[in-house]
């Protein structure tokens, strides 16, 4: 039983260095990698950017063809004033209306440069992506068959912890789970040299003892785990 429960230990940590090893890009490509990324995050930015753009411009639009007839309006009631002051004060709107004309068409335009740009550099962006897809797959080809490995070790793995699980009783389970949590993933601690491989401190004779006639489970003095004596490598 203590050793399905050390076989157990040994996988669950095996599967956690080999899944962590997976999904961590090796040294020598994390550069490449955030590189290849920008690209493909940079499409993504220029088309919603895009998206955006347009609708601010027909937003812009709008508000110009409401400006002008403003302006239009008031321009008719400038031949109809009857006093000086009505005039002045009507003077005074249409010049108003006049920058707001202005600054709507400057809007318009500036809007339509910056789409003209982006659509041009999202062409190129994108025309650039489907080789630069290639490369970046090209470069990343030994990682991913080395990913591809992990994953046959991993899947392995993960079939005989279920395996090993269906072999221990649910309470002891429970308890090794229990253990496994509080002791940073090392509940049960091989024996060498008469110490405790966790914390390295001897284990008293008496305990050893009972160890090794392999009938009762033998926790260490000082870590608290339970103690694992391998008498082919002991
Ligand atoms: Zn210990």
């Amino acid at each position: 039983m203590l050793d399905t429960l050390y076989r157990l230990q040994d996988r669950i940590r095996f599967v956690a260095d080999r899944q962590k090893e997976r999904d961590t890009v090796p040294e020598e490509l994390t550069e490449v990698d955030r590189e290849y990324r920008e690209k493909v995050d940079t499409v993504a930015r220029l088309k919603q950017r895009l998206v955006a753009a347009e609708l601010e411009r027909r937003q812009a639009e709008g508000q110009l063809t409401e400006v002008r007839e403003k302006l239009k309006k008031y321009q008719t009631q400038l031949r109809q004033v009857q006093t000086s002051r009505e005039y002045g004060a009507l003077l005074n709107e249409i010049d108003g209306v006049e920058k707001l004309v202005r600054s709507t068409e400057d809007r318009v335009l500036s809007l339509e440069e910056e789409i003209e740009t982006d659509r041009t550099d999202l062409a190129a962006r994108e025309g650039n992506l489907p080789e630069e897809t290639q490369q970046h797959e090209e470069r990343l080809k030994d990682w991913r068959a080395t990913q591809r490995a992990i994953d046959q070790d991993l899947e392995a793995a993960r079939g005989e912890i279920k395996q090993l699980e269906s072999q221990i009783p649910a309470r002891d389970r429970a308890e090794f789970q229990r253990l496994i949590d509080k002791k940073g993933g090392l509940a049960i601690a091989r024996v060498l040299n008469t110490s405790c491989s966790a914390c390295h401190v001897k284990i008293r004779p008496a305990a050893l003892q009972t160890l090794k006639a392999g009938r009762e489970i033998v926790y260490c003095d000082s870590c608290k785990r339970i103690l694992y004596w391998d008498p082919r490598a002991s």
